[in-house]
């Protein structure tokens, strides 16, 4: 089956959302004009209820079927927001707000979406109910989880629910899916050592804090190569290194350094926090310095149902022969997961071809994947609530 014949009718109005979303970036939270503009359209095309201020900026839009008697709510997920970063693209619809950019395609997602409520809205070709979803603060807020704890699956009687990212690298048109871990869980820590500062040239005098750090440094990358299943995956990286001294004839005091951990599962993920704090601990004491470890749990690991990917892939089949039923997972994490841990559902990849990387002040949405991933997300809604011959 092609495409649906309406995306290609649609796909310039769609891209005109999806440059002016582009042109005005908004982060976090701060999502006001985005959103209003979701729900206005939604709206504008007919939703039976169009709910904001759901997860503080989040909007939800309510479609109901031909019929509803199938008492099934099936719910479609795309994020709002963009950046902290300049925009080097050099588009004319680029940011015009310095400092911001959509660099990680939400602008599309929030598109893609749009256009598929527009068609549901519009068809109403199926029995039951669906739920779009736009959220907020997906980079590092996470709006995903602010929802829920506003009630977003209870409130609208959420059964499923389905979400999709762009995927660089991946060609346009073509999709990626596994069942199980998608992307990471993201935890962060902080390790603050503290030694005794003291003359450079009387090193017996102190305890010299910037080496016991660089050991710990040292030792956490044990944690992967020799505490972690060599089969499984799991990142360690200190991102941040600081000592208290600037000069080179003292020895510092206090070192702070930071770093983050990725895990695919949730075993792993309490392995590695308490290996960190082990680790820090111990090293510190046989050095002779104190430590303190503070962690800070984040996203949890995007888990996809098995049967919600096997429903995710036939749809995408629908659509294209190029579905890629075992990608690889990605280490980077993905607030979705938290409504992935409320309701059963899948997160799919869409290809965007041969673009920059996500977060890169290059990288750009590339509308052709606008069908595609439009099409994906009615058809989820279509192939889960049949209307009855
Ligand atoms: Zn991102
Ligand atoms: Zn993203």
């Amino acid at each position: 089956m092609p495409i649906k014949n309406r995306y290609a009718e649609m796909l310039d109005e769609i891209t005109g959302w999806r440059r002016d979303f582009h042109a005005h970036p908004e982060l976090l939270f701060e999502v006001h004009r985005t959103a209003g503009k979701v729900a206005e359209m939604l709206r504008g095309f007919g939703c039976d209820e169009v709910v904001e201020g759901i997860g503080r900026t989040g909007v939800v839009g309510v479609i109901r079927g031909r019929a509803t008697d199938s008492g099934r709510v099936i719910g479609l997920r795309a994020d709002m927001d963009a950046l902290p970063i300049n925009e080097a693209t050099g588009l004319d619809y680029a940011s015009e707000t310095p400092g911001q950019m959509h660099a990680c395609g939400h602008d599309g997602h929030t598109a893609m979406l749009l256009g598929a409520a527009k068609y549901l809205a519009e068809t109403r070709n199926f029995n039951g109910t669906a739920i779009v979803v736009f959220q907020p603060a997906e980079e590092g807020g996470a709006g995903g989880l602010e929802m829920c704890r506003d009630g977003l699956m209870e409130r609208f009687g959420i059964e499923e629910i389905y979400g999709m990212h762009n995927a660089p690298g991946l060609p346009v048109g073509h999709f990626g899916i596994r069942p199980g871990a998608l992307l990471a869980s993201s935890d962060e820590f902080e390790i603050v050592v503290t030694g005794k500062g003291g003359h450079a040239a009387e090193p017996h005098k102190s305890v010299d804090t910037t080496l016991v750090a660089a050991q710990i440094l040292i030792s956490l990358q044990t944690i992967v190569s020799r505490n972690i299943d060599p089969l499984h995956r799991v990142v360690v990286t200190v991102g941040a290194f600081q000592t208290d001294s600037e000069a080179s004839n003292i020895i510092a005091h206090q070192v702070r350094m930071a770093g983050t951990v990725r895990t695919l599962d949730s075993e792993n993920r309490a392995l590695a926090e308490k290996r960190v704090r082990e680790v820090a601990e111990g090293t510190a004491a046989a050095m002779g310095a104190s430590v303190e470890v503070s962690w800070e749990s984040g996203y949890p690991v995007t888990v996809n149902a098995a049967q919600n990917t096997a429903y995710a892939e036939e749809v995408a089949r629908s659509i294209t022969a190029d579905v890629i039923d075992n990608v690889d997972p990605i280490m980077p994490a993905e607030d979705f997961s938290y409504m992935l841990e409320e309701r059963p559902g899948a997160y799919i990849f869409v290809g965007n071809g041969d673009s920059a990387a996500c977060h890169h002040p290059a990288y750009n949405f590339n509308d052709e994947a606008i069908p595609f991933g439009s099409s994906w997300y009615s058809g989820m809604i279509e192939a889960r609530m049949p209307v009855e011959e």
